[in-house]
């Protein structure tokens, strides 16, 4: 057979094997080939290495306060087939990530500079739509190529896990594409108003860290006044929540509690 129709048929097995995932609000789907086991055992080994290389909050408060912020953000999120951790690094640096898989981490030096548990939730929520809409397993399978991801799909080959998961480690600390980060904002900005946060946190956050972060390359996702896309990106959110007002009522920023668990960092 030539190997244009071998990868063709492949192919075609892998999308009979996978096929079709929600990847976010109003019934978005997009092609997935790598299944959420796999996904997650590749999130299991970058969270072994986090921690290995990070330090952890030692505060139990912190850390179910994280997970109650993030679980509310579950609750109302498109993607529930798998579970979601969420974790404090103990460590100056401005920073949050999520894995494939469903791994998040939150650095203390982007907690100490939130006002509100809205700011909070915006951050999380923007993490969570990463995962929802797949980001970093769509660059996991563009990267990976036919013959990796046919062994990753049908064998239970260690060798393509060990190698999707070094790949998928190179690429989350790689950033998103411009795209990616636009989908996570619009997702973020409407799953914290469904779980009762005041959308303005999203702003107030965005705004923030953009002018706190002038000439650092090194900065959270890419938001800093020098890089272009920062001023399209706040604008484009600030658009969408006028779009979804009248916004329910009741909505929370919920500053009085933040700043009693902002105290103990
Ligand atoms: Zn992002």
């Amino acid at each position: 057979m030539k190997a244009k129709y071998y990868y063709f048929s492949i192919l075609i097995l892998i999308l009979l094997v996978t096929g079709c995932a929600t990847t976010g609000p109003g019934g978005k789907t997009s092609l997935i080939f790598i299944g959420s086991d796999t996904e997650v055992s590749i999130g299991q080994e970058m969270d072994a290495s986090v921690r290995k290389d990070n330090k952890v909050l030692q505060d139990e408060a912190w850390q179910n306060y994280i997970n109650e912020v993030g679980q509310k953000i579950v609750a109302v999120c498109d993607r529930k087939d798998i579970e979601y951790h969420f974790t404090v690094i103990d460590s100056n640096i401005v920073n949050a990530f999520a894995t494939p898989g469903g791994y998040l981490f939150f650095y203390t030096g982007l907690l100490k500079e939130m006002e509100n548990e809205a700011e909070l939730a915006a951050v999380v929520a923007h993490e969570i739509s990463h995962v929802v809409a797949r980001h970093s397993v769509k660059r996991l399978q563009a990267a990976m190529g036919v013959s990796l991801l046919e062994q990753l799909v049908f064998g239970q080959n260690q060798d393509a896990l060990k190698v999707a998961v070094d790949i998928g480690l190179g690429l989350s600390f790689a950033g998103y594409s411009r795209s990616n980060e636009n989908e996570a904002d619009n997702f973020g900005i409407q799953y914290m108003t469904e779980a009762g946060y005041n959308p303005e946190g999203a702003i107030t956050m965005f705004e923030k860290l953009a002018n706190m972060s002038q000439g650092d390359p090194n900065f959270f996702e890419k938001l800093s006044m020098s890089h272009p896309d920062t001023q399209d990106r706040i604008a484009k959110s600030k658009a969408l929540i006028a779009s979804m007002k009248p916004l329910p009522e009741g909505l929370q920023l919920h500053s009085q509690k933040y700043k009693i668990m902002r105290s103990r960092l």
